[in-house]
């Protein structure tokens, strides 16, 4: 099954004659999410001059496929014309723009946009035409972060290679500049998940400047050790080091501090 959502989701209005798509409504997360990989055809109002007009907020994506992809009444929207977008990037927030009574998304294929070659989304998604069904998504699992007090999103979004945008989006922030100590962000996906940086050969220890100690300080965030305010830097500062001391000494090393073989492979 695709899902444009994370989490559970409700069809509140079925495609048929009168409706190119489906109405969802996500019950847990707002967030809308890619279902293929494509390129965004148009992403904007309909109407710039009347908000209230069509699919108010929208964008579609073109897949190789010919499927165009329809992401209607959006209150906000992640994507530009022309960029390419993989399944499952976040791609905007539910809303109530263009002609909508609540806050829903309207979803609909038209094969290379033709909107008289309308495809079943419903088929798509391999879900059932059926209003009022609640669909459970099996969770995809979510990366979060708890804010910590002094932190900023730029720092966050530096650290975790994303950005205040995305961060903002993902977590549906009214104001990307009140962020509080113990909240936690959703993290965008396929972020923190593959190590970007080539795991070193030779010991990291404090001094050690460079990628291999970007590499050490990635999957330490990873795995939740706070490596100092200053973030991937590449620089094994005393942050760093006491993030590598306190990692050795949770898995059993011997707290030296010198990221080696043994500590490396427990990073991995
Ligand atoms: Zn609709």
């Amino acid at each position: 099954m695709l899902s444009p959502y994370k989490g559970q989701f409700k069809i509140t209005q079925t495609q048929h004659s009168n409706h190119g798509g489906l109405d969802l409504v996500g019950l847990q997360d707002k967030s809308i999410y890619a279902i293929a990989d494509g390129t965004v055809t148009f992403a904007g109002w309909e109407n710039p001059n009347n908000k209230k007009q069509g699919f108010g907020l929208y964008c579609s994506i073109q897949s190789d496929n010919g499927n165009r992809i329809y992401y209607g009444h959006l209150s906000a929207c992640n994507v530009k014309e022309g960029q390419r977008v993989t399944k499952s990037a976040c791609i905007g927030v539910e809303g109530n723009t263009g002609r909508s009574t609540g806050s829903h998304l309207h979803i609909e294929c038209r094969y290379n946009g033709d909107r008289n070659r309308r495809k079943f989304i419903a088929d798509i998604l391999g879900i059932p035409n059926a209003k009022g069904a609640v669909v459970e998504v099996a969770q995809q699992p979510t990366d979060t972060y708890t804010v910590k007090k002094g932190d900023t999103l730029s720092a966050i979004a530096k650290r975790y290679n994303t950005t205040i945008r995305e961060l903002t989006l993902v977590n549906n922030l009214a104001n990307p500049n009140l962020i509080y100590g113990g909240q936690v962000l959703k993290l965008p996906n396929d972020t923190a998940k593959t190590n970007p940086y080539p795991e070193p050969t030779r010991n990291i220890s404090k001094g050690t400047v460079g990628n291999d100690v970007k590499w050490a300080q990635w999957a330490l965030l990873n795995k939740g050790y706070s490596i100092g305010s200053a973030g991937i830097d590449g620089i094994c500062g005393n942050d760093t080091l006491a993030a590598i001391k306190r990692f050795q000494s949770d898995v059993g090393l011997s707290a030296d501090g010198i990221c080696g073989k043994l500590t490396r492979a427990k990073l991995r």
